[in-house]
């Protein structure tokens, strides 16, 4: 089947795109993935609690109510919504092709302009025991897996400095008997109200200059796990039942790898501070290509220019056509 216009990926920055396209009738279609990357469909805001800076919610608003109000507004406007994941491109075809996961082997799908608003998930340490207590103590998210009851009243630790790390950290104080931050540097990457609140609240304790080396337990749960003085070099043991990891994300950019440039850490390379491409007609938006801000608000501004260039695209394609 061929579409004028299609959108991988169904955070804020999608989302706008299909708002703004499916209002400039272009019809688009939008790819929302199927737990693509591990992430539910809505993307990252999905794993989060309150959200207090997108503009409009002075009350603040849940990221998962907040992203199934962007999915009414783009369906409001006529954008079809599919959930399937999209695992492969041709960037090099003119219109683009692209197949659906487990339909690899079929006829592919076309479209004349794509707009990559895949996001990022998050990044793991790698340590040792990692794998064996993943998901039994080991977590990349507070929010999904901080309530259940292996973490009630039990010490926790999240391990980054960034706003990540404090929202998870505050978070889990609901339920752990304390929550230990574990921050590689001497320096939190926080924004300054984030670690006011995480400095200032009496579960949380911050522990500088210290990475995690092994994850320990009882052969089902986590219990412990060495940690390094980056400074000393000496380790030491910490008993946790909970590590909640918080250290950034890596973009979901695999689909376009060797096809569009990318940057040294896999983010898509984009023109001119706009959601342009090394591809003509192919455009980026969101945490897929920012590796900087990276916020719900940023991702929705990139997910406007890129429908706008989008639709500007297509006009410009009729017209060679039509020269032709
Ligand atoms: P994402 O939100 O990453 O969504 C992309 C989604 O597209 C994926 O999750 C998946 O569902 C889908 N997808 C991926 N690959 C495919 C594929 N191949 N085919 C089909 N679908 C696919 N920002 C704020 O402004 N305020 C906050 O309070 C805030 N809190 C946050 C809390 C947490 C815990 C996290 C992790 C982030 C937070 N952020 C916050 C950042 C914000 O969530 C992101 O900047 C924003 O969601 C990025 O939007 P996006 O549209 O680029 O993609
Ligand atoms: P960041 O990249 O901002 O922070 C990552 C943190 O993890 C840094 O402190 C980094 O240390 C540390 N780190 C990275 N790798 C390792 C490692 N291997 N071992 C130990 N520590 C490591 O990511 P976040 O996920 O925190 O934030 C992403 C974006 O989302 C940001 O723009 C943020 O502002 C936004 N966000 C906003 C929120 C809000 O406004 N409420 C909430 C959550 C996120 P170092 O500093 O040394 O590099």
């Amino acid at each position: 089947m061929h579409r004028k216009v299609v959108i991988i990926g169904s955070g804020p920055a999608g989302h706008t795109a299909a708002i703004y396209l499916a209002r400039g009738e272009v019809h688009p279609t939008m790819y929302e993935g199927m737990l693509a990357n591990g992430i539910a469909a809505g993307g990252q805001l999905t794993t989060t609690t309150e959200v207090e800076n997108f503009p409009g919610f002075p009350e603040a608003i849940g990221g998962t109510e907040l992203t199934e109000r962007f999915r009414q507004q783009s369906e409001r406007f006529g954008t079809e919504i599919i959930t399937e994941t999209v695992s492969k491109l041709d960037l090099n075809a003119r219109p683009f092709k692209f197949w659906l996961e487990g339909a690899e082997d079929q006829e592919p799908e076309t479209a004349d302009t794509i707009i990559l608003a895949t996001g990022a998930s998050a990044k793991r340490l790698h340590v040792k025991g990692e794998e064996q207590y993943w998901q039994a103590g080991i977590s990349a998210c507070a929010v999904c897996d901080g309530a259940v009851p292996i973490f009630r009243n039990k010490p926790l630790a999240v391990v980054g400095g960034g706003d990540s790390a404090a929202e998870e950290a505050l978070f889990l104080t609901k339920y752990g008997s304390k929550v230990y931050v574990l921050v590689r540097r001497d320096k939190l990457r926080a924004s300054p109200i984030m670690a006011k609140r995480l400095t200032n609240h009496p579960k949380v304790e911050i522990v500088w200059n210290t990475s995690v080396v092994e994850a320990q337990g009882d052969g089902r749960l986590l219990n412990n796990i060495v940690i390094k003085n980056n400074q000393t070099g000496a380790t030491s043991d910490l008993a946790v039942n909970g590590l909640f990891y918080a250290i950034g994300h890596i973009p979901a950019t695999k689909i376009v790898e060797g096809q569009v440039e990318l940057d040294a850490d896999g983010y898509v390379h984009t023109i001119d501070g706009t959601p342009r491409t090394s591809i003509r007609g192919f455009f980026a938006a969101g945490d897929v290509q920012d590796r900087v801000f990276r916020q719900a608000i940023t991702s929705a501004g990139s997910g406007c220019q890129a429908a706008l260039l989008a639709m500007r695209y297509l006009e410009e394609l009729e017209a060679e056509q039509e020269g032709n």
